[in-house]
C-alpha cells in the first residue's frame, strides 16, 4: 500500500494553498466582500475567478481536453481540501456543488453534442447549473423512486408538469439537470433557464449561509424539452444520478474537510496565546484532549475519503466507501465546528470570525446528498450481502 502522493498532484496542492492563503482567506474578514445571502460576492468572485485562471488551478476536475487539469477522485481529493479552507475556495475554482456534480456527469455520459452545449459554458465558468431532483412529500426525497414530477412523450418531445425543491443554486443557473418520472422509469432531461413552462415559486429561507443561486423551490407548468436534450437513455435516471451523486458526495466530504480543519486552525491560534488561571489554554490537557480528538476525527475523515477516491479511481463505484466517508466527515464538520467556537470563547460565537458562518452551514452535511440514516442503511445493505468479508482489502487492483 502506498499513501503517498505523485509529485504533481503535491506541487498543485501547494499552489492551491498558497493562493488560498494569499488572495481568498483575506476576503473572509471583509463585510464588503459578502453578497446578501453570506457568500462572496458576484462581483468579487468573477475577478478572482480571473485569478485562478491565470494561475492555472482553474476547473481541474475537468479533462485537459476540455480544459480543465485532468485530475481524477484522487487529486481532487487533495485539492479540494485545500480550497475550503477558505469559505468561498471551490466556487473560486469551479469545483463548488452542483456545478462540480453536474460538469462531473455531464462530461461522463453526455454525447459530444451535448457536452459542447451544457458541459463547456460550465466549464469555462459562462454559467452556473442546477440540479433538480428533490419534491415535497408526498414527492421522491430520500426516495427518489417517489418521483411525481412526470415527463409524458409527444413527436419527439418530453413535456414536464410537476414541482421541485430545495433545488441549489436555481435562482442564479442556466442550465439545468431535471429528474422526471417516465413510462418506464426515472428519466433524465437538461433544460436552459430561458425555455419556458417553469418558474421558480420561491427561494426557500434556510438556517446556513446560501450557495449563489440559494436553494428554490421550483413548478413546472408544461416545459417542452426536445429528446436530444433527454441525458442517458430512457429509464436510467436513477442509475444517472446515483453516478452523479456517487462522486459529488465524496467531494462535499472533501471539501467539508478543509472546512474542519480551518476551524481547527482558528482554534489552535486562540488557545496557544490566551491565558487564563494563570497558564495557556493550549497548556492545559482538557484544551489539548479536544484538539487531539478533533485532529484525529479529520485524519480519519481524510481517510476514508482517500480510500472511496483511490477506489473509484481504479473503476470501483464504492458506494458502501462514499457512505461511510458522508456520515464521518459530515458528524466530524459538526463536531470540529462546535469545539472550535468552545475553544474560542465568546469570540467563537461572535460574527468577526468564520466559525459560526461554518457551524450554521454545517448541519446541511447530515442532509443534502442523502441523510445519513439512509447512508446507514445502505452500508447495513452490504453487511448483510457480504458478511464477514464486508471488511477486506483488495488484492492489487481486484477491488
Ligand atoms: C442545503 C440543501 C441543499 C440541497 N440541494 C439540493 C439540490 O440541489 N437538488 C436536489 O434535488 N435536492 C437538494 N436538496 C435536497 C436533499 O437532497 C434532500 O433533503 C435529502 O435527500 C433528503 O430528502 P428529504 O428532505 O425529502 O427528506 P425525507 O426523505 O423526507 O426524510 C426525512 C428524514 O427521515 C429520515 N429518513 C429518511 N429515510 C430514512 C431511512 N431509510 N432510514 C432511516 N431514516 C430515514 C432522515 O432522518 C431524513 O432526514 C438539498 C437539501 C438541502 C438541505
Amino acid at each position: 500500500m502506498d499513501f503517498t502522493l505523485p509529485v504533481y498532484i503535491e506541487t498543485l496542492r501547494l499552489k492551491t494553498r498558497d493562493f488560498v492563503d494569499q488572495y481568498i482567506i483575506p476576503l473572509e474578514s471583509d463585510i464588503l466582500s459578502y453578497d446578501k445571502h453570506e457568500n462572496i460576492k458576484e462581483d468579487l468572485l468573477n475577478q478572482i475567478r480571473l485569478d485562478v485562471k491565470a494561475a492555472g488551478l482553474w476547473s481541474p476536475q475537468m479533462p485537459t481536453s476540455r480544459s480543465g487539469l485532468g485530475l481524477g477522485p484522487i487529486g481532487m481529493s487533495v485539492l479540494y481540501e485545500e480550497m475550503n479552507r477558505s469559505i468561498f475556495g471551490p466556487v473560486c475554482f469551479n469545483c463548488a456543488a452542483p456545478d462540480d456534480g453536474n460538469m462531473y456527469i455531464l462530461n461522463k455520459i453526455g454525447t459530444e453534442e451535448q457536452k459542447v452545449k451544457w458541459l463547456d459554458p460550465i466549464i469555462n465558468g459562462d454559467v452556473r447549473s442546477s440540479l433538480a431532483m428533490t419534491e415535497p412529500a408526498p414527492g421522491g426525497g430520500s426516495d427518489p423512486s417517489m418521483i411525481k414530477t412526470e415527463a409524458v412523450y409527444s413527436n419527439g418531445k418530453w413535456i414536464i408538469n410537476g414541482l421541485k425543491w430545495y433545488i441549489t443554486g436555481a435562482a442564479v443557473a442556466s442550465h439545468f439537470i431535471l429528474l422526471a418520472k417516465t413510462k418506464d422509469g426515472l428519466t433524465a432531461f437538461l433544460y436552459h433557464k430561458d425555455q419556458p413552462g417553469w418558474n421558480i415559486k420561491r427561494r426557500i429561507p434556510i438556517m446556513g449561509p446560501e450557495e449563489h443561486g440559494g436553494h428554490c423551490e421550483i413548478e413546472y407548468n408544461g416545459l417542452v424539452i426536445p429528446d436530444e436534450n433527454r441525458l442517458g437513455e430512457v429509464g436510467k435516471g436513477l442509475k444517472i444520478v446515483q453516478i452523479r451523486l456517487g462522486l459529488a458526495r465524496l467531494t462535499h466530504c472533501m471539501r467539508w474537510i478543509g472546512l474542519s480543519k480551518r476551524c481547527l486552525e482558528i482554534a489552535l491560534d486562540y488557545v496557544s496565546t490566551r491565558e487564563g488561571f494563570g497558564i495557556k489554554l493550549s497548556d492545559r490537557e482538557s484544551v489539548q484532549i479536544k484538539l487531539g480528538k478533533s485532529a484525529m476525527d479529520i485524519d480519519i475523515s481524510r481517510l476514508l475519503v482517500m480510500r472511496a477516491a483511490w477506489k473509484i479511481e481504479h473503476g470501483s463505484k464504492s458506494r458502501q466507501d462514499v457512505s461511510m466517508a458522508k456520515i464521518y466527515v459530515a458528524d466530524t464538520l459538526n463536531n470540529v465546528s462546535d469545539t472550535a467556537i468552545q475553544l474560542n470563547g465568546a469570540k467563537g460565537y461572535s460574527k468577526d470570525i468564520i466559525l459560526e458562518w461554518i457551524y450554521r452551514y454545517a448541519r446541511q452535511a447530515k442532509l443534502v446528498d442523502g441523510a445519513s440514516e439512509v447512508h446507514q442503511m445502505i452500508i447495513n445493505r452490504f453487511f448483510n450481502n457480504y458478511k464477514t468479508d464486508f471488511w477486506h482489502w483488495g488484492i492489487g487492483h481486484d477491488i
